[in-house]
């Protein structure tokens, strides 16, 4: 099922620009576009309704009415080729913590795209076998990172 990509949103929720989130997108993206060329078409959806609605910036995970969990901040597989966050995401988070993120959240990208099972475990295991990365946990939030060297 294709779904169309949205734009970076810019009505009236979200202002301003996230420069930080940006380059930490753009850097990510860049890696894994080395390895896996088609995911140089997958955008950042800032903002996603969705997002500003189940990633609370106050706790680091929530359920929702279903009972799925959200982890803070980032998910996929919502739209095609597309990563939403909270813009919140852009100070709260410190750099190998966006880092971190977004290498996990494009390893659950490259699991749909290998047909592997889209597990937690599996994302950050797809970039520790193709990139040699280890995303790691930390604080409460059990947030991911990458160490920064
Ligand atoms: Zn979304
Ligand atoms: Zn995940």
């Amino acid at each position: 099922m294709t779904v169309a990509t949205p734009a970076i949103y810019k009505g009236d929720v979200v202002r301003g620009t996230f420069p930080k989130l940006t380059r930490a997108f753009h850097k990510v993206k860049k890696a894994v576009s080395r390895v896996f060329p088609e995911l140089a078409k997958v955008r950042l959806y800032i903002g996603c309704p969705h997002a500003l609605e189940k990633h609370s910036h106050h706790q680091w995970k929530d359920s929702d009415r279903s009972g799925k969990m959200w982890r803070a901040f980032m998910h996929t597989g919502h739209f095609d080729d597309t990563i939403c966050v909270h813009p919140h995401a852009e100070g709260e988070l410190s750099e190998r913590q966006k880092i971190g993120m977004l290498f996990h959240e494009f390893g659950h990208i490259i699991n749909d795209l290998m047909g592997y099972k889209n597990t937690q475990k599996n994302a950050d295991a797809s970039i520790r076998k193709f990139f040699g990365l280890e995303i790691k946990y930390e604080g409460p939030g059990r947030v991911q990172y990458i160490d920064l060297s």
